[in-house]
This record gives C-alpha cells, sequence and structure tokens, in this order.
C-alpha cells in the first residue's frame, strides 16, 4: 500500500474506531455474496454506524480518489457489487436501526442495513405490511433493495421498490448529504430526487436511509395453482383473473411445464399438487379480507374460467400450510441446477409476444448445445421472464452465444435485458440492447456531474 492509502485508513480508524475498518485480511474472511462462498476481496471495508460517519468516508475517499463499493446483503445476480483488491468496501451491515414505524402514517423509517424480513416482520405487529418480497428476504438490505430498484412476486400490485419508497436520504460521492426524507405519497415540489438514486446501483450515491410506504395488512390469502392449455390462454386468464377479483389479485406467476416438472416431483416434492403434462401452470395469489368471501368468490371466477376453456384443472389453497406449499414450488428455483452450474436471466417484454419468444430462445438455445436445458417461469403479470439455463458452459464463448441467444431477439420486441435484477457487470455489455446511445449518454452524464472523480461502484452499470 502507497503511504497515502495507509494514512486513509488510519484516518478512518481514527474517527469511526478500530473495529468499523478491516484490513485485507479480515475481509478475505467473509464469503462474495450468498451465492458465492469464495474469499471477498479488497483493500479494506467500512461499517459506518450512522450518516455521519458514511458522509465522513466518502469525502475522504472522494479526496483520494480511493473506489468505494457500496455493499448491502451482497444477494445480487450481476455481479453489481463485485470488488478488486484496490477497492475500499463501504458496508452499510451496522445500520440496521428501523428508527419509526408510524401505524397512522403507514409509513417506516429505515436505516439501509434492515433486514427485508426484519421490516416485514416489525410491520405486521402493528397489523400493517411492507409488500416488497422477494426470495432473498432473509438476507437483502433494505438500502440494496432500493439501489437496485429490486420487484419480486407481488409487482403486480403494489408495484417495485421504487413505488413503494415515499422518501430517502443518500450521501453523494463527495460527502454531501441529501436529507429527502419525505413521507408523502404527493410531493411536486421541484424534481423527484429520489428517483436518481433508486435503482442507480451504487454509481450515483449511497443510500442511508429511507422512508417506506406500508400498506393495511391483508386479513386473508388464497393461491390457486392452475393448468392452462395453450399461451393465449394464459394471457387471457390473467385478463379474466384481474378482472373478475376486482383489484385483489396480487401474483400472476408462470411455470412452463419444464420447471414444473422439475419443482413439482420427488425429492423435492413428493407428489405433484396438479398432475404433470399440462403446456403451462399459473401460480396466482389473491389477498383480500374476508377469507370464506374470497373462496367463494375465487372458486366462482375460476369456474367461469374453467368453464370458456381457459383452464383445465387447479387446486385452490386457503390455509397458511396450503398456500406456503404452493409457493414453495416456485421459490425452489435451487433443484433446477441439480448441482451442476447454472446461468440465470431476467427478461421483460410485452406479455403478448411471450410465448413466441420463448420458443424462439429454446431454439436458438439448441443450435448452440443442444445438451443445456432450459427452464423457463416468471412474473407473466409484470412482463417480466426468468431462464435457468443449465449446465453453464465452461468457456466464456459459451456463456456469451447463450446470452445472445436469450438477449438478441429483445430489441426489436423493445424488451429489456434487466427486468429486476440490474446491469452490474454481468450485463454491461448488454446495456445498449435495451437502451438508446443517447440514453447511455445520459446515464454517464449523471454519473459524471454526481462524482466528477468517478469513485463510486467504477465500472458498473454504464
Ligand atoms: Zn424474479
Amino acid at each position: 500500500m502507497r503511504p497515502e492509502q495507509t494514512q486513509l485508513l488510519d484516518t478512518l480508524r481514527d474517527r469511526l474506531g478500530p473495529h468499523a475498518v478491516l484490513d485485507a485480511e479480515a475481509v478475505a474472511e467473509r464469503a462474495q455474496g450468498i451465492w458465492r462462498p469464495t474469499p471477498l476481496v479488497a483493500r479494506a471495508l467500512v461499517r459506518p454506524r450512522n450518516t455521519e460517519e458514511v458522509a465522513f468516508v466518502l469525502k475522504a475517499c472522494h479526496e483520494m480518489g480511493q473506489p468505494v463499493i457500496p455493499q448491502g446483503g451482497l444477494t445480487g445476480l450481476v455481479h453489481g457489487a463485485d470488488t478488486g483488491p484496490d477497492d475500499l468496501i463501504l458496508s452499510l451491515e451496522r445500520m440496521n436501526q428501523i428508527e419509526e414505524i408510524d401505524r397512522e402514517g403507514r409509513t417506516a423509517r429505515v436505516q439501509a442495513g434492515v433486514l427485508l424480513q426484519g421490516l416485514q416482520e416489525a410491520v405486521a405487529e402493528e397489523g400493517l405490511s411492507f409488500p416488497l418480497d422477494l426470495g432473498a428476504r432473509g438476507s437483502c438490505f433494505l438500502g440494496g433493495n432500493l439501489a437496485t430498484n429490486a420487484g419480486g412476486n407481488r409487482v403486480l400490485r403494489y408495484g417495485m421498490a421504487r413505488e413503494n419508497t415515499l422518501g430517502i436520504e443518500a450521501v453523494l460521492a463527495d460527502g454531501t448529504v441529501i436529507d429527502s426524507l419525505y413521507g408523502m405519497v404527493k410531493n411536486n415540489a421541484g424534481f423527484d430526487l429520489k428517483h436518481l438514486f433508486i435503482g442507480s446501483e451504487g454509481t450515483l450515491g449511497v443510500i442511508t436511509r429511507a422512508v417506506l410506504r406500508l400498506r393495511e395488512a391483508p386479513r386473508s390469502r388464497l393461491s390457486m395453482l392452475l393448468a392452462v392449455p395453450d399461451f393465449p390462454s394464459v394471457t387471457a386468464l390473467l385478463r379474466h383473473l384481474d378482472q373478475g377479483l376486482g383489484g385483489q389479485l396480487s401474483a400472476f406467476e408462470v411455470m412452463w411445464p419444464e420447471f414444473y416438472e422439475a419443482v413439482a416431483t420427488a425429492p423435492r416434492c413428493p407428489a405433484p399438487p396438479l398432475p404433470l403434462g399440462a403446456p403451462f401452470y399459473v401460480l396466482a395469489e389473491l389477498l383480500g379480507a374476508d377469507a370464506a368471501r374470497d373462496e367463494a368468490w375465487a372458486e366462482s371466477v375460476l369456474g367461469d374460467a374453467l368453464e370458456a376453456g381457459l383452464v383445465s384443472d387447479a387446486v385452490l389453497a386457503s390455509t397458511a400450510a396450503r398456500n406456503e406449499a404452493l409457493w414453495a414450488l416456485r421459490d425452489s428455483v435451487d433443484v433446477l441446477a441439480a448441482g451442476k452450474p447454472t446461468q440465470v436471466f431476467d427478461v421483460s417484454l410485452p406479455i403478448g409476444a411471450m410465448g413466441a419468444y420463448v420458443e424462439t430462445v429454446k431454439t436458438a438455445v439448441a443450435k448452440v448445445d443442444s445438451s443445456v436445458k432450459v427452464f423457463t417461469f416468471g412474473h407473466l403479470g409484470d412482463g417480466n421472464l426468468h431462464f435457468v439455463l443449465t449446465p453453464r458452459p465452461r468457456e466464456a464463448e459459451g456463456v456469451h452465444a447463450l446470452e445472445a441467444a436469450v438477449y438478441d431477439p429483445l430489441p426489436a420486441l423493445r424488451g429489456s435485458v434487466s427486468a429486476e435484477h440490474g446491469i452490474g457487470l454481468e450485463k454491461k455489455s448488454w446495456l445498449g440492447h435495451s437502451r438508446s446511445p443517447a440514453e447511455v449518454q445520459l446515464m454517464q452524464t449523471l454519473r459524471e456531474a454526481l462524482d466528477p472523480r468517478g469513485i463510486l461502484n467504477p465500472g458498473k452499470v454504464c
């Protein structure tokens, strides 16, 4: 290390305390993420306890030109928080307080290092709900959810992280604190600055605190697993349920048959809840206010769908245990890998084009390597599909060829190479498939304006 770098770490230790700064050796005792057990690499890791300390760290790094990689729960899928030996990690792990839950205003003020699940449980005790929900809920930080504009299973009804955030506090690269911690739904007093930072993947500032929007907790939950005869019936069924359930439809997930067969059979599932062999399976959820009334309602709407031929078979789950059992199928993505490396995709496109698009992708993947299996599923109600391809090719060339198979049809459909996972490093070379040169230039202009020395998450996104 150069003397000025040693001096920077000494300055940070003096101000934040010796336990707040880990050296490279201590950093290597940590893993790169919940999906990657390999040792974390960095010059140092700094763990501030409050916004003032974050501002102090960034100001000092800005003056030195020291690259800073903000890190949350390390559950991301696009290498958006990857580090190198010269980087300094800014971990929000010690900013983990829920500062206030306002029952009347239906808001929560939180620090960036609060776990998503921690907030969900805390507000449930108040009869409230924070509807953002995703598989990594027990490990991901709310600051990371906002920095990546996380989506998940209930976007159809409640929107992504952006739609559930009322205010934020962020620290710019030079240490300037932007206090935009408002708790109002409506606020058109000039630019809505929080949206600059939400979804910026740690490139425009470090989100330190937020005011989140809460909803009344639903009193009933009902899930339905439905077998559907063809793709046009899947889209017609979405409209039928959304119309028939009067705004209570909260999720509409689709599983292609290869996915369903893998998750609904042994060893993961002793017996499939619906027989194998249907062309599509839909997992839908209704969040309502009265269990008995909702069940009668859902049965009547489903009866119409069966009669119209949109659905060929159905299972309803209204108890907590049966709801969980159906959702466990959708969350069993890990069984697809069967111990082999996978390549995971997350794309957006118009719903009407999805049936044909998936067939195009399968044909293109088979041309690259006919031994690669394609599992398709996703949040169809949001226009968002995921693919898990396995086994992942060993050479970069093979990985690229599979990426091309998935991404190349998207520009003609005005689709996106990233629906909810972000760009990070993994999708950076594909950004031009979804964004025009003028859009990418504007992103770079914003970065230069807010972080003129380019210290924040350099090399990521654009
Ligand atoms: Zn997803």
